[in-house]
């Protein structure tokens, strides 16, 4: 039976506030709520697993703030690496011996990308990483994928996942026609788009772009034989391929979706979790291709807080903590046990849904009995099935993603116990969900 609903009163009163300063009362568009219900709730604090809001509800977190902390909230090793570069200083538009440290911690287990160039987001680092790609090549066009999000820069809000699709579009207002001309968008796991789109383009794409594993609009897997597929025929036309490892990166392990589908991409980009929570971002590469990246090379790159050492801290101190030998194994293992146990509970109660995982991400698909590997896929009106779920969850305690294209992430400060009662309540939602 449909519970009643958590108190959002003050939650309510701040987003009243919050439309008077900004578009929408957010400063990021899928945290209105618009697809799900009710208004956003305004977080007050978090720790572990756990999230409290304005109004003192409590959750158990599997939004993991979209993906960077796959420690959970307020780690205290991370909390006491940002405390000690507090009293030392915020920025300096200097290098540090922070940068050194990080990249080091980076590159010694990432066979993927000889130098690195930090920057401070996702979006910043696929940005530079195509004008790189460009630069390289002397090429203009780019090919990216349905439902693949890269970041809000132009060329990429183009046919680009949730945070669009959750409002019921693909592209975004305000991309001149001349930059989106530029950007060539054929959909997933469909070796024949790319042959075609090679053979009409033949010399002028200068990269190719996909997410490492494709977890921006529903988690869509692709088949290894065709990440392959796409590693030969960029390499066989002179294109670059980026691997976007925003999500993946740290996620899969240091080596990210690169390891999982085991080639060797061009650029690949990184941010969320190398940031241990902080802004963050990161794109690497051959010493021979990041040698075209200013000052030694042509492609201009800069930032007034790149490599800023308050995160930079904070991700020396996450890094190091995801080096420790077994840590991946550990978290997958608790993420595969957790999704068998949902995948058995729909299967015994015959709902129509799937649970799709990867590492410690997972993603609910509601109306299909299919794989999902393609944005069209995903049929718009499934989504009332996650709104309906949403709700439900909140009210037993458990936060997820204010939408259904978004995945869930699981981290290493879920416990037993947590898992056990989200089971419970993701039980019962999916019940009355349906
Ligand atoms: N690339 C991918 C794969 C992402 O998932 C995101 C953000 O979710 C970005 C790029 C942009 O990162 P940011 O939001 O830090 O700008």
């Amino acid at each position: 039976m449909a519970t009643k609903d958590i108190s959002r009163e003050k939650s309510a009163q701040l987003f009243e506030k919050a439309k008077n300063y900004f578009p929408g009362g957010v400063n990021s568009p899928v945290r209105a709520f618009k697809s799900v219900y009710g208004s956003p709730l305004f977080i007050e604090r978090g720790d572990g697993s756990r999230l409290w809001d304005a109004d003192n509800n409590e959750f158990i977190d599997f939004c993991c703030s979209w993906g960077p902390l796959i420690l959970g909230h307020n780690n205290p090793e991370i909390r006491e690496a940002v405390q000690a570069q507090l009293g030392k200083g915020l920025s300096f538009g200097a290098p540090t011996r922070l940068e050194n440290e990080l990249a080091d911690l980076i590159l010694t287990h990432n066979k993927y990308i000889e130098k690195i160039r930090f920057v401070s987001s996702g979006t910043e680092a696929v940005m530079s990483a195509i004008r790189l790609a460009r630069g390289y090549t002397n090429r203009s066009k780019i090919v990216k994928f349905e439902g693949c999000y890269h970041g809000h820069s132009d060329s990429l809000l183009v046919k680009a996942g949730s945070g669009l699709v959750t409002f019921g579009e693909t592209s975004s207002a305000g991309v001149p026609k001349a930059f989106a001309d530029e950007t060539i968008v054929i959909a997933l796991n469909d070796k024949e788009a790319l042959e075609k789109v090679f053979s009409d383009f033949k010399d002028q794409i200068a990269t190719v772009i996909i997410e490492g594993i494709p977890a921006n609009n529903g988690l869509l897997i692709q088949d290894k034989e065709y990440i392959q597929f796409l590693r030969k025929i960029t390499k066989d036309n002179g294109a670059l391929l980026i691997f976007d490892e925003v999500i993946t990166g740290f996620r899969l392990g240091f080596e990210g979706a690169a390891k999982y589908y085991d080639i060797q991409p061009d650029i690949l980009t990184y941010g969320k979790i190398i940031g241990g929570g902080m802004p963050v971002g990161a794109y690497g590469a051959s010493s021979e291709i990041m040698s075209n990246i200013s000052p030694d090379g042509n492609v201009y790159q800069a930032g007034t807080l790149s490599g800023n050492p308050v995160a930079m801290a904070a991700g020396i101190a996450a890094l190091r903590i995801l080096s420790q030998p077994g840590f991946y194994e550990k978290l997958e293992q608790t993420t595969q046990a957790f999704v068998n146990e949902i995948q058995s509970f729909i299967t015994e109660k015959q709902l129509d849904v799937k649970i799709f995982t990867v590492g410690s991400i997972f993603w609910f698909a509601f109306a299909t009995s299919e794989r999902i590997q393609r944005a069209d896929q995903i049929d718009p009106n499934s989504m009332l099935y996650y709104k309906k779920m949403h709700r439900e969850l909140l009210n037993r305690g458990i936060y997820f993603g204010p939408s259904g294209y978004e995945v869930g992430f699981i981290s290493a400060a879920h416990t037993e116990a947590d898992l056990a009662t989200a089971l419970a309540a993701i039980k019962d939602s999916l019940l009355i969900a349906f």
